[in-house]
């Protein structure tokens, strides 16, 4: 029994030892990659339901190690817990702000809990429309990163708006928020999360897709589907009046260049 315990313990601690050395490698890692401009922005467009339009775009954070392009799964949680993620985030923001005039349509920012929070994070918005002068600016903040104090949120969501920025609701309909504060909020656009979109061949994920999209309309919202892979999810979601749709059908996300044409050899992701 001692030597099972004493195996069990063993693997454990290997198992955390491990998790601890990835943890920091990644801390090192993109400390680094910031410092050597391998953290890239690449464009995913947002087009109009009814006829395809191209309608905005979403910035989405890349790391780009060597060869490899690191999508946001892969380390955006450890640069969360260790902060690096308010300037990852910054130089994000700055970097939409100042492609926006060349993709010629508004760009849609995201921004996470920890940056939300952080005092410094309306001069940073103001500083990125200084330097970039955008046509038009989204901010997408999940319902996770407004629900732990909803009145900050709300404080700090409506100066970015006085600065004329609009704010989308990422991710709607997966957080624990109540309507009540939610519809509180100063939001323009409501984001139906991926998982939704999955299960529009089912009556009830149709069912819940269509509330969400009344009680964007009801709220004045636009209303943008997710992760639309299929022709069947289009129609079904033109049929259920979604305004806008974003995903591999109509385009995965690219580098600037690809969206704008000029010449490009930039690996997707
Ligand atoms: P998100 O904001 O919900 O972004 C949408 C994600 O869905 C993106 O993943 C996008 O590539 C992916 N996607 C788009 N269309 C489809 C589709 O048709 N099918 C499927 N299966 N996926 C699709 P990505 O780029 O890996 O980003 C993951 C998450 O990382 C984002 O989810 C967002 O929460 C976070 N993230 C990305 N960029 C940033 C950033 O600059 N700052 C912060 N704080 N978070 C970011
Ligand atoms: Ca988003
Ligand atoms: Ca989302
Ligand atoms: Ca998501």
């Amino acid at each position: 029994r001692a030597k099972e315990r004493g195996t069990g313990v063993e693997v454990f601690s290997e198992a955390l030892r491990s998790r601890l050395l990835r943890r920091t490698d990644v801390e090192s890692g993109l400390a680094r990659a910031v410092e050597a401009g391998e953290i890239v922005t690449h464009y995913q467009p947002v087009f109009e339901a009814e006829t395809l339009r191209l309608s905005s775009v979403e910035a989405l954070v890349r790391w780009r190690r060597g060869n490899v392009l690191l999508l946001p799964g892969e380390w955006i949680a450890i640069a969360e817990a260790s902060g690096q993620i308010v300037g990852i985030g910054e130089q994000v923001l700055r970097t939409a702000c100042c492609d926006q005039r060349e993709l010629g349509v508004p760009v849609a920012v995201n921004v996470s809990a920890r940056q939300l929070a952080v005092p410094s994070f309306l001069a940073g918005v103001e500083r990125a429309l200084a330097e970039c002068r955008p046509g038009a600016l989204v901010l997408e903040i999940t319902e996770s990163a407004v629900i732990d104090d909803v009145d900050h949120a709300r404080g700090v969501l409506s100066q970015v708006r006085s600065m004329g920025v609009r704010v989308a609701m990422d991710d709607f309909g997966t957080g624990y928020s109540s309507l009540s504060a939610l519809s509180r909020l100063p939001i323009d656009i409501l984001k139906i999360d991926q998982a939704f979109v999955r299960r529009l061949h089912e009556e009830e994920g149709r069912a819940v897709v269509s509330t969400i999209v009344g009680l964007g309309g009801a709220l004045g919202h636009d209303v943008v589907a997710e992760g639309v892979e299929t022709p069947e999810q289009l129609d079904v979601l033109r049929e259920l009046g979604c305004g806008y749709v974003q995903g591999f059908l109509t385009g995965r996300p690219v580098a600037l260049e690809q969206l704008t044409g000029r010449s490009a050899h930039e690996p997707q992701g």
